[in-house]
């Protein structure tokens, strides 16, 4: 069985057929000796292989790191603010029909509590068991501080707001990593930016007005993003016509940056208004906002994932050398693997002689690949092995 294994590395399809006779007729006896000689016989298959397959001298070992992950033209986060009941009951199944993940900003002391006065409008919040089938589902929970409060406003407790909030998110959603931070009323300073940055990987800022997103929040997310704690985001309003969204979206798409929108209320037809959160959006077009990125091929993803994505990708290094008969590559971001753990995509250049190819981690194991035929298209998650790269 071995010798065929081997055989099957080293021949191209055509001489496949006709190299295996010819090897286990010669190989036959072997099976009648001890097991020792049978292991020498195979590793001598397998570290001479037809000269054909030697990588050509003028090979040029040409490497890319994706910017998204897949090869995305670009990357889209879609992200709720407070914690309303709405988000659970009519926003989550949508998302799950879709089949993308979104990142949940709870209010972490209004979801205790119930019920939020929310300047006057008394707002039913979704309660833990609700965040906690959210969380089981891989969506992302984040935190939008404890009381929602303006966090640029004097005398506001940052720690209690900020790590407060995270922590007692986590105590009540058990298995949660609270990661990321969004602010209350779109609103942070140096201070307050400051403090998120020792509690949380990044944070989400916006605006609800078109307008005000471009001009006074920074506009598109440059890619990486000037402040990964106030990376600007679209809040998406009842007030705005289809074309106006879309041609944000298709702004970014142009980019090739980073699309975060906000939502707030989302009705279904079913809710009361005290179960809802501010500026409902029909469930409709709520719907329509949020499939238009994934239709124009975006890598939808949490906050999180794309923050993270964003950091391994920037301190990643990519190092591919010429073992003569396969390649060997390896990807390392030297961050902490407990907390950057997204696998990083990249593309690798095929010498022409190998037909088709198999990749291997340093267990031996297959990792799966795509391929056009030139280029080789790998998810890995650096400083994880040492890939080899071989004719098969
Ligand atoms: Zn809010």
């Amino acid at each position: 069985m071995c010798i065929e294994y081997y055989l099957s590395m080293w021949c191209n399809n055509l001489s496949k057929s006709i190299l295996t006779g010819f090897l286990i007729l010669i190989l036959l006896p072997s099976c009648l000796v001890p097991d020792e000689e049978i292991v020498q016989e195979e590793i001598i298959v397998k570290v001479l292989p037809p000269e054909e397959f030697i990588i050509p001298t003028d090979f040029d070992f040409e490497g890319t790191i994706a910017t998204w992950s897949g090869f995305s033209p670009a990357a889209a986060s879609i992200t709720f603010d407070d914690g309303t009941y709405d988000q659970y009951a009519a926003a989550f199944p949508i998302l799950e029909e879709i089949g993308i993940k979104g990142t949940f900003y709870l209010a972490a002391k209004l979801i205790d509590e119930g019920m939020w006065n929310d300047n006057g409008t008394m707002r039913q919040m979704m309660n833990w068991s609700n965040a906690a089938e959210i969380a089981a589902a891989g969506h992302e929970i984040g935190s939008h501080s404890m009381n929602h409060m303006d966090l640029t406003a004097s005398g506001v407790d940052l720690e209690q707001e900020l790590k407060g909030s995270r922590d007692f998110l986590e105590k009540n959603l058990s298995g949660v990593k609270v990661e990321t931070f969004c602010w209350p009323h779109w609103r942070e300073n140096t201070e307050s930016l400051s403090a998120a940055s020792k509690y949380y990987l990044s944070g989400r800022s916006g605006n609800g007005l078109i307008s005000y997103y471009y001009k006074r929040k920074g506009g598109i997310p440059s890619n990486p993003p000037s402040d990964m704690y106030k990376v600007n985001a679209l809040g998406i309003l009842i007030s705005q016509e289809e074309e106006q969204w879309k041609a944000v979206i298709d702004d970014v798409l142009e980019k090739g940056s980073w699309f975060v929108s906000s939502y707030h209320g989302v009705d279904n037809g079913t809710l009361s208004d005290s179960q809802m959160g501010w500026n409902a959006l029909n469930d409709k077009v709520f719907r329509k906002t949020v499939l238009y990125p994934v239709e124009k091929g975006f890598w939808v993803d949490t906050f999180a994932h794309i923050s993270k994505y964003i950091y391994q990708r920037d301190a990643a290094v990519l190092s591919i050398r010429n073992r003569k008969y396969f390649i060997e590559m390896s990807l390392d971001d030297q961050m902490d693997d407990k907390i950057y753990d997204q696998k990083i995509s990249l593309s690798l250049k095929k010498p022409e002689n190998w037909p088709t190819v198999i990749v291997l981690d340093n267990m031996g194991r297959e990792i799966p690949f795509k391929t056009d035929g030139t280029l080789l298209f790998i998810d890995i998650l650096p400083d994880s092995s040492v890939i080899e790269i071989k004719p098969y």
